[in-house]
């Protein structure tokens, strides 16, 4: 269990008979957190005003009630439990009854018991705080949420799974969670209330479920569920050097989703054709600074150099909204980044920042088949300053006698319904299209990719979203221009067949979904792929789209479900 201080609860049991000396660590970390409580309240009284101060008051009563550490004290005497164990099993006990009055305002005072909680847990931790980087056996992560940097930082050798109360299927931490290839689900709505450090628990990513303290035949179905998982995936390894061709004959190329070099690798071992879609804003994790030229060069020519000759496409910055914002403006927050100045937006108001960038990516095309890829396009005007900057660096470059291939691809994600709309004119101006379907999606439904609460409006199936991508494929078919996907749909293995038979023959997937995709396209026709997409498009609803694709998806390949 993870509080939001990212440190966790530990061990839940005690030698038997020295509670004594748990009880005598409880007793200093109540008394300390209640005169920081004090305190907090004195500073914020003066300098607010007694009614905000008094928020403080409440807590230190809270802390200070007699009630309140008797029965923590129980738990410890009793059960056996540590302190810290008790505290929590108590404060969430009581967050809990606060919650369960269905009234709004009480509700919400769950979070004051949660703030306290964390108070006393930090005193009681001292000096033996267990932060997630240092950890020595493996557990799972339960926490309100995760950033996508935090994430990104997690220990995969020791975290087994975890599981968010809030977040999207598509938000970046759950993206980055397929690259570390931990089974996590996220935006469950609230279950910390539900659960204590130590409690067993089971992830199940595939349906998106998190069981708490599992029954003897719960547990035994998933231990038969994940042995039989495991031969599945070894089963797909052997797919790794056969071509993804269709059983009539058709060659879709399957390439990786990648944000570190490191990654290059699993797209070779899980037998990508190339690198479909480079999320370079992640060389900005935990950098305070704008990464240099070199720094960038080194990851990019270290991409493609281990590719030895297959396409990278490098997508410049889409720093902004949930990426790493902490680096666009702190001062000038926005109140609707996604809507804001993010990605392309953010380069173009920024020439220092992208030619560096455009600099990096020009050298490494001296080094293989580098391509340049611009995010969040939403008007022709903003693609052809992008290609006018690059033209520009391009010129310095020839000035300075540096390497680079003048003949370097550029293509424009798609993924604002404007783009969308527009595709036949920007198809004239670029060499490839890349379908970001995680965007394209929450901005034609006006849902937050990252907020459970839409979710069941956020959908890849809506007859909206499919409309748009098939308007998109038309007008690349008819400029003679590429098209990929690179959004999350194109590694679900319901949404193979329509793909393919909405006339896409590139996908671009984060590694590990590759083998199961290359084994259902080896499992079906073009001619029944369109016949599914030709059904898909006269449905109606999201709903009828969904089941009508995973009843075909499991006639084919049973076990992708
Ligand atoms: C997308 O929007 O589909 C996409 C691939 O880009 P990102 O997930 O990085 O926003
Ligand atoms: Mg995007």
């Amino acid at each position: 269990m993870l509080d939001t201080e990212l440190f966790r609860i530990p061990q839940r049991f005690i030698e038997p008979g020295s509670y004594p000396d748990e009880i005598s660590r409880l007793l200093p970390a109540l008394k300390q957190a209640a005169e920081e409580a004090r305190e907090n309240q004195r500073v914020v009284t003066e300098k607010v005003g007694e009614q905000y101060g008094g928020i403080f008051q409440a807590h230190a009563l809270m802390i200070e009630d007699p009630g309140l550490r008797q029965e923590i004290e129980a738990l410890i005497r009793d059960q056996g439990f540590t302190a810290e164990y008790a505290v929590s099993r108590v404060m969430r006990r009581r967050a809990k009854a606060l919650e369960s009055l269905n009234h709004a305002y009480l509700s919400a005072r769950a979070a004051d018991i949660f703030d306290l909680e964390r108070r006393i847990l930090r005193h009681l931790l001292g000096k033996r705080q267990e932060h997630l980087q240092k950890l020595k056996q493996p557990v799972i992560l339960l926490a309100h949420d995760l950033t996508p940097s935090e994430t990104a930082e997690l220990d995969r050798e020791h975290i087994l799974a975890f599981a968010t109360e809030v977040g999207g299927k598509t938000s970046h931490t759950a993206i980055m969670a397929g690259v570390l290839e931990i089974p996590a689900v996220v935006g469950l709505g609230r279950f910390i209330t539900d659960v204590s450090g130590g409690d067993q628990v089971i992830v199940d990513g595939n349906k998106g479920l998190l069981i708490l303290n599992p029954d003897v035949d719960t547990l035994a179905h998933y231990e038969e569920a994940r042995r039989s998982f495991v031969r599945f995936e070894k089963g797909l390894a052997e797919l790794r050097d056969l071509p993804a061709v269709t059983k009539d004959g058709v060659e879709i190329a399957l390439l990786g989703n990648i944000e570190f070099p490191e990654e290059a690798e699993a797209c070779l071992e899980r037998g990508a054709s190339g690198v479909g879609l480079y999320r370079t804003e992640f060389l900005y994790l935990g950098k305070r600074e704008d990464p240099s030229e070199e720094e960038h060069f080194e990851a990019y020519s270290r991409v493609v150099t281990q590719m030895a000759g297959k396409p990278v496409v490098i997508r410049t910055l889409d720093l902004g909204a949930d990426k790493f914002s902490s680096v666009t403006d702190p001062n000038n927050a926005e109140k609707n980044p996604f809507l804001g100045v993010r990605s392309i937006r953010l380069c173009l108001r920024n020439l220092k920042l992208f030619k560096t960038q455009m600099r990096a990516i020009l050298r490494a095309s001296a080094l293989g088949d580098v391509r340049i890829m611009f995010p969040m396009i939403s008007t022709l005007l903003e693609l052809r300053q992008s290609k006018m900057i690059l033209a520009d660096v391009m010129e310095d470059l020839e000035d300075e006698g540096i390497a680079f291939n003048r003949k370097l691809p550029i293509g424009t994600m798609i993924e604002v319904p404007s783009a969308a709309i527009m595709a036949d004119q920007l198809a004239r101006e670029v060499d490839f299209f890349s379908l970001g379907t995680n965007d394209l999606i929450q901005y034609t439904l006006a849902a937050d990719r990252n907020n459970e609460n839409v979710a069941s409006l956020y959908n890849a199936a809506d007859p909206a979203v499919l409309r748009l991508i098939e308007r998109v494929v038309k007008a690349a078919e008819q400029a003679h221009v590429a098209v990929n996907v690179c959004g999350e749909m194109s590694g679900e293995p319901i949404y193979t067949m329509l793909l393919v038979g909405m006339g896409l023959r590139q996908l671009s997937a984060t590694p590990h979904n590759i083998p199961e995709i290359k084994k259902l396209i080896r499992s079906i026709t073009v001619e029944e792929a369109k016949q599914v997409a030709r059904q898909v498009m006269r449905m109606e609803t999201a709903r009828n789209i969904t089941n009508y694709l995973r009843e075909q998806t499991r006639r084919i390949l049973p076990e992708a479900l």
